[in-house]
C-alpha cells in the first residue's frame, strides 16, 4: 500500500538547493503587497530529487494507462497518443509563450491554430470553427448557447431540446443548463431512433435534436438524412455530438448528414492523452447560417497576418479564458499533420473493424442486445453471467487482475447490465484476441465458482471499494 508523500517527508531534505538570498535581513512586505504574502508556513513534504522521483513514479505503476494495457473504455476512445505529439507541444516556441504575448510575436502559433481549423472544416464539412471549449462537454455548452441566442435573435421562443435515450448523460445536462427542457425519444428494436416516434415529438416549441452518430451503441442512425430533414422543417436545429467522430472520418461527416453545429473532443478522436478531467479541447463547428454566434476568438487572417478575430456580430461571447487549450490543440494538429486524409480514413476503418471482430468473438459468450454490425463500439450485457452471480461490476473488477482495463460499464442506460467496448485501431491482432480469450476465461470461472470471481480483483493497491461513498466523500488518505 502507497503511503503519502507527506509520510516520507523529512526535514530539512531538499532535491535541489537555491543560492542563499543577498536580502536576508530584508522582509517580504518591503517588495509585495500584504495580500498575497503567506501567513503561515505552508506545510510541503521534504524529500529529496530521488526520493520524490520514485515515490511518483511508483504512484503511476499502481494506475491503469494506455501505455500500460488495454484500454477498451467505450464512448472514450483511448487509443495510443504518438509521442511525437509530446514533443511538438514540448517546443520551445509553444511552451514559452505567453497568452499575453503581442500577436506580431506569435504569428506561428496562431497559424497553427488557423490551419488545425482548417482540417476541422475539412473532416466535418462544417463552415466555421472556433477552438475555444476545454472539453467535449464544454463545447455541446458552448453549441446550445448558439442554439438559444439563435432563437432569441429570429424572434421565436423554442423550449424542447429531444434528445434519445441512449445519449451521453452530458447532452441532457447541458440543454437543461441553457434553460430547455428535454424530452426523450425511445430508440426502436434496431437500437436507432424511431422516425415515426420523432413526428409526434418535433414541433414549433422544438429548439433543437442532440444526436450523436453512430450512436452510444455503437449503431449508425441510417434514417439520419430524414431525420434532419424532419428536423429542418420543424425549425429545429440539429445538434452532433462529436465524440464518436473516430467512427466515421474521411468516409462521412455531419455535414452531409445534415448537422447544424457540432463539437469535437479532440482529447478522444485525434489522440491526445486523456482521462482524470484533462485538459481537453472541445471545438466547435457551425455551418453558414450561424458563424457569427461562435465564441470568440476564432483566428483569422487576412492575407498577411493571422489575428485573433472578435468580431462577429451575433457571438455567444467567450466561454473559456485566452484561446481554448493551446497544448492540446497542438497534439491534435500534429497527428492529423501524421496521420493526413487518407489516414485518417485509416484509422476510422480500422477502428470498424476491430470492433466488429470483437464482437463476432464475444456474442459467443456474452448476450449482445443489437446484434447488427458495428461501427467502432458495440454494447453487450452482463445478462448471462450476472444470472450465474457476477454482475458487469464483477466481470469488470475481474479483468482489472488480467492487466485491462475495463469497458464502460452500465452506460449506455438502455441496456442491463451494459459493457460497452471500444477497442480503437491502434490496437494488436494480438491484443484483441487476449482480451476474448480473458472474457472467456472469466465466464467459465464464473461458471466453476462464482464466489472466487466475487473476491477479484486481489492484484491491485485496493480491491473493492464502495464507490458511492468513494465518490462522495473522497478519502485520498485513508492508507495512512
Ligand atoms: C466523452 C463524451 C462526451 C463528453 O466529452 P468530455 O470531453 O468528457 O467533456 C459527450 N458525449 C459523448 C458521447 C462522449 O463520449
Amino acid at each position: 500500500m502507497a503511503e503519502t508523500v507527506y509520510k516520507k517527508s523529512n526535514s530539512g531534505r531538499r532535491g535541489i538547493k537555491f543560492p542563499s538570498s543577498q536580502l536576508k535581513d530584508k522582509n517580504l512586505s518591503e517588495f509585495l503587497p500584504k495580500e498575497i504574502l503567506r501567513e503561515n508556513n505552508i506545510n510541503l513534504p521534504e524529500l529529496t530529487e530521488l526520493d520524490a522521483m520514485r515515490y511518483f513514479t511508483n504512484l503511476s505503476r499502481k494506475n491503469f494507462s494506455v501505455d500500460t494495457v488495454f484500454y477498451p473504455l467505450g464512448s472514450c476512445t483511448m487509443k495510443y497518443n504518438p509521442k511525437i505529439n509530446e514533443y511538438t507541444a514540448g517546443l520551445d516556441g509553444f511552451t514559452n509563450i505567453h497568452p499575453e504575448q503581442n500577436e506580431d510575436f506569435a504569428q506561428g502559433a496562431l497559424e497553427l491554430m488557423f490551419e488545425l481549423q482548417q482540417h476541422l472544416k475539412a473532416i466535418t464539412g462544417m463552415d466555421a470553427i472556433s477552438l475555444q471549449p476545454a472539453a467535449g462537454a464544454h463545447g455541446e455548452l458552448a453549441g446550445m448557447l448558439i442554439v438559444k441566442k439563435y432563437f432569441e435573435k429570429i424572434g421565436e421562443k423554442r423550449t424542447k431540446v429531444i434528445i434519445p435515450d441512449s445519449a451521453h448523460g452530458t447532452n441532457p445536462a447541458t440543454a437543461k443548463m441553457c434553460g430547455f427542457d428535454t424530452v426523450e425519444i425511445k430508440s426502436d428494436s434496431n437500437g436507432i431512433i424511431d422516425t415515426e416516434e420523432l413526428k409526434k415529438l418535433l414541433d414549433n416549441q422544438t429548439a433543437a435534436i442532440m444526436m450523436t452518430n453512430p450512436n452510444t451503441l455503437g449503431l449508425f442512425e441510417e434514417n439520419i438524412l430524414e431525420i434532419s430533414k424532419l428536423a429542418h422543417e420543424a425549425g429545429a436545429l440539429l445538434y452532433y455530438d462529436g465524440a464518436n467522430l473516430n467512427a466515421i472520418m474521411g468516409i462521412t461527416n455531419p455535414k452531409l448528414m445534415g448537422f447544424d453545429i457540432v463539437h469535437l473532443n479532440l482529447h478522444k478522436t485525434f489522440s491526445t492523452p486523456h482521462g482524470g478531467g484533462g485538459p481537453g479541447a472541445g471545438p466547435i463547428g457551425v455551418t453558414e447560417k450561424l458563424k457569427d454566434f461562435l465564441p470568440v476568438p476564432v483566428v483569422n487572417f487576412n492575407g498577411k497576418k493571422y489575428f485573433f478575430d472578435y468580431d462577429l456580430k451575433d457571438t455567444i461571447g467567450k466561454v473559456k479564458a485566452y484561446y481554448g487549450n493551446f497544448g492540446v490543440l497542438v497534439r491534435a494538429y500534429t497527428y492529423i499533420l501524421m496521420m493526413g486524409g487518407r489516414g485518417l480514413r485509416q484509422v476510422s476503418q480500422d477502428a470498424v473493424l476491430s470492433a466488429n471482430y470483437l464482437r463476432e468473438k464475444l456474442k459467443k459468450t456474452y448476450k449482445l442486445p443489437y446484434d447488427r454490425i458495428c461501427m467502432h463500439e458495440f454494447v453487450l450485457s452482463g445478462d448471462i453471467q450476472k444470472e450465474l452471480g457476477v454482475n458487469t461490476m464483477g466481470i469488470a473488477k475481474r479483468l482489472m487482475d488480467a492487466d485491462i482495463h475495463p469497458p464502460t460499464v452500465y452506460f449506455p442506460m438502455i441496456v442491463h447490465e451494459a459493457m460497452m467496448i471500444e477497442p480503437t485501431e491502434t490496437e494488436s491482432r494480438e491484443t484483441l484476441d487476449n482480451f476474448v480469450e480473458v472474457m472467456e476465461k472469466i465466464n467459465e470461472e464464473i461458471k466453476e465458482d462464482f464466489e472466487l470471481v466475487l473476491e477479484r480483483p486481489v492484484r491491485t493497491p485496493v480491491s473493492r471499494v464502495d464507490e458511492t461513498l468513494a465518490a462522495r466523500q473522497p478519502n485520498l488518505r485513508f492508507c495512512e
